[in-house]
């Protein structure tokens, strides 16, 4: 199973809409898919036609066993989506109560890490979304992943939220016992405006280490799948948006595998 995260502390980014459209590309590779919706607001729950405010169960429910994860209760917890390789663990409303919850007390951060091992042989691969906020969730996220990906919106005032994510995982990194490996993708970009250009430009110059070299353009087909609820490559396997997130998966599927062999 490989875990990797979709993260960044800036909402509106595409996080959700590169979570489900990497998701959907894998499962239509014939892998299993499990997709894990960190967030409060529940964008990918509400993505795949869940309710986030009218679910009982969700990942909320991890959380309540004093950090423990009890037999079963991962597997339990899973919800069906359009797409037949792709199960989702949903969100709910009730997720947002966790910060507050817990902020006082320690031993939550492995809770994710926990149930993913109960699932271990059920999945080939899970994409974790995360909310825009540094808390117990986002700390889980980069806990139980092994890869993260950061897209970063072509504007100025992204870059300030790229800073704050990569101050984040060097945060993080201290408590880890190899630096997480992260890629920063380019999003929601428009060859027109000056502003997408000129980001472009210095995500090149300060990120060249980290930045996947292509971007995601700006595609309203990607939305007219969330609206649909399918995963951008069920709408339209053509679309140039699909055709990008195509080339971002193979990209880091390259990075996963040569990092492994390192390792070996
Ligand atoms: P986040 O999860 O970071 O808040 P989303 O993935 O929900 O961001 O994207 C915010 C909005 O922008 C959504 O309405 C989504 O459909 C839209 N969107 C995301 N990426 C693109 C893109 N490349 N082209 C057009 N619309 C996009
Ligand atoms: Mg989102």
């Amino acid at each position: 199973m490989r875990v990797w995260a979709v993260a960044n502390q800036k909402g509106g980014v595409g996080k959700t809409t590169s979570a489900v459209a990497l998701a959907g590309l894998l499962a239509d590779q014939g892998q299993r898919v499990l997709v894990v919706d960190l967030d409060p607001h529940g964008s990918m729950t509400s993505y795949f036609g869940h309710d986030p405010d009218q679910l009982t169960s969700s990942v909320f429910n991890l959380f309540q066993h004093n950090g423990q994860v009890p037999e079963g209760l991962a597997a339990a917890l899973l919800l069906d989506t359009s797409h037949p390789n792709i199960q989702l663990l949903p969100s709910s409303t009730s997720l947002a109560t966790l910060e507050r919850q817990s902020a006082s007390q320690g031993g939550y951060g492995l809770v994710l890490s926990r149930a993913l091992a109960q699932l271990w042989n059920d999945f080939q691969f899970v994409i974790i979304d995360s909310p825009p906020l540094l808390g117990v969730s986002m700390i889980n996220a980069l806990a139980a992943c092994e890869q993260l990906v950061i897209p970063v919106q072509t504007e100025f005032l992204a870059l300030k939220g790229l800073e704050r994510m990569v101050h984040t995982l060097n945060m993080v990194n201290r408590s880890r016992k190899q630096a997480l490996p992260y890629t920063i993708v380019p999003t929601l970009f428009d060859r027109r405006t000056q502003a997408s250009l000129s980001t472009l430009r210095m995500l090149r110059r300060d990120y060249a280490d980290h930045l996947w070299q292509a971007y995601i353009p700006i595609d309203t087909k990607l939305r007219d799948a969330s609206l649909a609820g399918v995963v951008p490559s069920q709408l339209d396997t053509g679309a140039r948006g699909v055709l990008a997130y195509r080339a971002l998966l193979r990209y880091l599927l390259a990075q996963s595998l040569s990092r492994r062999e390192q390792v070996a």
